[in-house]
This record gives structure tokens, sequence and C-alpha cells, in this order.
């Protein structure tokens, strides 16, 4: 893993691509942990070092990892996903953790917050950053770091990319 500072990202999408699902150990908090097991069963999670995890198939993906019918890998546990999964590869810190104090630091509602992203992603582009960067993807990641949103519409893979939505609204026009 390497953590580069938010200002050196033009933009982020997630593409689907699932890779994050099937390399990493997702680590539970004991209420995610509590409201799998009461659902799915124990079955779907595992613990070890006084922690808990997602479970993983025999082929060391993710227990809820399936791909849809265009090919796109999606999450069996969506609006439930825990927050692990949810901040996936941004890094919402309130101190500089990873260096670059300066190009890390985002300041939201006046709060000082240092964001980083982890460059496994291949969802990242890099280049100055955009609009929707700063004003719509990276707000959404410190609000459900905070804890104060749970819907993601930027932080995670946007099933109807909105050109598609303003060529439909071009074409009603017409
Ligand atoms: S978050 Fe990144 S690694 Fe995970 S599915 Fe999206 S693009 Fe792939
Ligand atoms: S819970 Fe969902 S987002 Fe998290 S690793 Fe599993 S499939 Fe991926």
């Amino acid at each position: 893993m390497a953590f580069i500072p938010w200002s050196h990202v033009s933009l982020w999408r997630c593409n689907g691509c699932g890779i994050c699902c099937r390399e990493f150990e997702v680590v539970l908090t004991f209420n995610e942990w509590l409201n799998i097991t009461k659902k799915y069963g124990v079955g779907f999670t595992k613990s070890g070092l006084n922690k808990f995890y997602i479970g993983k198939k025999p082929d060391g993906s993710c227990i809820f990892l399936y791909m849809a019918p265009d090919g796109k890998w999606l999450c069996g546990l969506q609006d439930n996903k825990p927050l692990a999964c949810k901040l996936w590869p941004f890094k919402v810190l309130n101190k500089p953790k990873y260096g670059n104090s300066k190009e890390a630091l985002f300041q939201y509602y006046g709060q000082n917050f240092y964001v980083y992203i982890d460059t496994f992603c291949p969802g990242i582009y890099w280049g100055q950053p955009t609009a929707e960067l700063i004003y719509k993807v990276i707000p959404e990641f410190i609000e459900i770091a905070l804890g104060i949103r749970q819907r993601q519409i930027y932080s995670t893979m946007q099933f109807t990319p909105r050109f598609l939505i303003i060529k439909k609204r071009d074409y009603t026009l017409i």
C-alpha cells in the first residue's frame, strides 16, 4: 500500500474491478460483525487476533462479492457495507500520518483533515484536482468517515454514468 495526498489526483472513480474485495482482509467493528452474523450466520465472518473479519470464498475473494451481468463486480451487502469498505481507497485522518501534510490538507467546514488515497486502486486519475473530486468525492468520504452520512453516491461505483443521464435528457428535449 502507498498513500498519496488527494491533491495529486484529478479524479477518482470506482470502475468495479473488484480487486479490493479480493486482495484485502476487511476488519469489522463488533456491531458490523453482529449484524452480519444475525442476518447471514457466523460462517460469513471469521475471527483472529482479537478481530472480526468478513469471510472469504475458497478463491480468496470476499464472500459477498458477485459479478453483475455487465461484468462489473458488486457488493452483496450494499447499504450494509462495513465502514472499512465504504472508505477504501481513501484515508481521512486528523493528522498527516503519511507525510506531505500541505498536499494532504483538506479543509471542510473549517475543520482540517488529511486525506490520502491508496495507489493500489486503479480508479485513480492523476493530475490537477477536478471540481468533482473537491466538492463531491472528498466531502462524501469525510462525511462517511465522521459517521454523518451513510448513503454513497460519489464514493462508490456509479451505476448510471452521468453522461448517459444528460444524453437521455437531451433526447427528451428533442
Ligand atoms: S475501489 Fe478501486 S480497487 Fe476497488 S473495485 Fe473500485 S476501482 Fe477497483
Ligand atoms: S463487503 Fe462488499 S465492498 Fe466489502 S470486500 Fe466484501 S464485496 Fe467488497
